[in-house]
């Protein structure tokens, strides 16, 4: 079973969608190993997109993700990272096909709602990020045998 780091970003608390989306991936068959509702601090949301500190988009996204307050969630499940990368759809919200979580609710770049992990080293890393051992939660859904099963 792998796991990955989702973020709600504060676009999509401001606008009321975190019950549709976290819906979206629930129905899916992914299972919530951890949440919680943190407004990111500077260090923690450069940190997080370290790997675009180059990029002119940045300091704009930086302050984006520390605006207010981000929903945080672990996930799990069969190729969890690429299932949820499937749901988000492509970064830019104009070009995601519709069905996509960004396809139906994001017409921005920046402002798309939603962050997965793009790999199951980077998902590892953005988990001990965002949450504390403590804090991810170990339990076998009672559906397993329907929804994962061979
Ligand atoms: N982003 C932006 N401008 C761009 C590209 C990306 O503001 O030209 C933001 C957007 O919020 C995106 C995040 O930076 O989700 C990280 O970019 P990445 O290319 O990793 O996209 P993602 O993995 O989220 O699809
Ligand atoms: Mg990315």
């Amino acid at each position: 079973m792998d796991r990955t780091l989702i973020l709600l970003k504060p676009d999509c608390i401001h606008r009321r969608l975190v019950g549709e989306i976290l819906t979206k991936f629930e129905r899916k068959g992914l299972r919530l190993v951890a949440l919680k509702l943190i407004q990111a601090d500077k260090a923690l949301a450069e940190k997080h997109y370290e790997v675009h500190k180059e990029r002119p988009f940045y300091g704009s996204l930086v302050s984006f993700l520390t605006s207010s307050p981000t929903v945080a969630l672990v996930l799990e499940g069969r190729e969890a990272v690429v299932v949820a990368r499937n749901l988000i759809g492509a970064t830019d919200g104009t070009k995601a096909a519709p069905g996509t979580i960004r396809g139906d609710f994001a017409i921005s770049i920046q402002n798309n709602l939603v962050h997965g992990s793009d790999s199951n080293e980077n998902a590892a890393k953005e988990i001990a990020l965002w949450f504390t051992p403590g804090e991810l939660t170990s339990f076998t859904p009672i559906d397993t045998p329907w929804v994962a099963g061979s």
